[in-house]
């Protein structure tokens, strides 16, 4: 039985990274950068106004004071996407829209609502404006030439925002990792029937493919296959030919009807791993066939959730050339005891709270790794480590976040 940490080595050792792709900004969203990407310009690229007001020369209102005005002529208007072209001198102001270029010689914009219109031409301000007041000094949000999103991030939608001010229309990219799904089980029918007696509707496909595309993969599901040899062998070779990584659910542990890995083992693959001192999840298998890879993932749906984001998540985001592959650890407060399974390091279902301004993890009522629906609300795992009976109430533990 392996240890965790030895069991991601050995399974990220064997992973290999998949080829570039340029792709367009908009399908690049979800994918990893193999590139650093550089601004084209400053932003922004001008001396931008903050506000609906005025531009003006912030020395013409030293002095202004309620009831000693200073009064300033309108000599135009600045629109975003709209400069004013001439300059503007003493005693000169011009009108000024958010976005809008600020016209030369201007030096501060004072927003509209503290400005007394007089006429047409002549405003009114009661109080100094300071240098700078409501404008974004050209350059300060990137400058041109620098670095602005690094190889091996993920262009979330804010960062596909600023690589398309930066001018980044072809991107890059890591070609996706083609990933095919296939649940093991005689007993497992699909969501539109009604199990008989025995039977059990198969759930798993849905977690991992949903969790297989969030980690960037192309999914494909080829269904399920019944507890035979023959059946499991051809299920995998068909799924083999078609994708860089199989993914299987059920089938790993010790019974009679656990095929997948005398199925992979005639097939030629090398079994690299097969049991992890975890719980839940302890029957995981990882193999590979030439390049290929391939998850034997355990069939109780919680088991498979652990697995997969343990072990199955990084892998992929390391295929992808992916920098950060871990999901985020921190430190709660377990607000109740939380059972251990040593010798193995236990995985508690659980959810994150803030009481009282402190991070509490709250374990989830479950009744054991077959449990879809309590873990169905839960955001975080409880790490109870190997060698722990259990974790006291109030004890400062370690959380892995389920979201990212
Ligand atoms: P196994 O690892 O094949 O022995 O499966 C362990 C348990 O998980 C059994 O109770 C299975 O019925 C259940 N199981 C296996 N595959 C699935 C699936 N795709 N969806 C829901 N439950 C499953
Ligand atoms: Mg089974």
């Amino acid at each position: 039985m392996l240890r965790i940490e030895d069991a991601l080595d050995i399974i990220l050792c064997h992973t290999p990274t998949l080829d570039e792709e340029e792709v367009r900004l908009a399908q690049a969203i979800g994918r990893v950068l193999r590139r650093d990407c550089v601004s084209d310009l400053d932003l922004p690229p001008f001396d931008r106004a903050r506000m609906d007001g005025y531009a003006l020369r912030a020395k013409d209102t030293e002095g202004a004071a309620p009831g000693s005005p200073v009064r300033l002529r309108a000599i135009g208007e600045a629109a975003a996407g709209r400069a004013f072209d001439g300059h503007v001198n003493a005693g000169e102001t011009v009108r000024i829209m958010t976005g809008a270029p600020l016209p030369a010689g201007a030096d501060a914009v004072e927003k509209i609502e503290v400005i007394r219109d007089l006429d047409e031409s002549l405003i009114e301000i009661e109080a100094p404006v300071k240098p700078g007041q409501f404008i974004t000094p050209r350059g300060v949000e990137a400058r041109a030439g620098a670095v602005m999103v690094k190889c091996g991030e993920r262009v979330t939608p804010s960062v596909a925002a600023a690589l398309a001010s930066f001018g980044a229309a072809r991107l890059k990219t890591s070609r996706k990792p083609r990933l095919a799904l296939i649940s093991t089980g005689t007993e497992l029918i699909e969501v539109e029937e009604r199990p008989g007696p025995s039977q059990i509707r198969n759930s798993n496909t849905y977690s991992l493919a949903g969790y297989a595309e969030e980690a960037g993969a192309e999914v494909s599901s080829a269904g399920v296959v019944r507890d035979d040899l023959d059946a499991t062998r051809a299920a995998i070779a068909g799924a083999l030919s078609k994708s860089d990584v199989v993914m299987l659910s059920g089938g790993v542990s010790m019974g009679d009807y656990d095929l997948v890995k005398p199925a992979l083992s005639d097939l030629g693959a090398e079994i690299l791993v097969e049991k992890v001192a975890m719980h839940p999840g302890k029957p995981t298998v990882f193999a590979k066939l030439g390049e290929k890879i391939v998850f034997g993932l355990p069939g109780n749906p919680v088991s498979v959730a652990v697995s997969f984001h343990l072990f199955a998540r990084p892998t992929l985001l390391k295929m992808q050339g992916a920098s950060d592959i871990y999901l985020p650890r921190m430190k709660a407060y377990a607000s109740k005891p939380v059972k251990g399974a040593p010798p193995r390091r236990s995985h508690q279902p659980a959810r994150l709270v803030i009481r009282d301004g402190r991070a509490e993890a709250e374990p989830l009522k479950w009744s054991g790794s077959s449990d879809l629906v309590a873990f169905m609300r839960a955001d975080c795992l409880i790490v109870v480590p190997e060698d722990r009976q259990s974790l006291n109430e109030g004890e400062l533990v370690e959380v892995i976040s389920l979201r990212d």
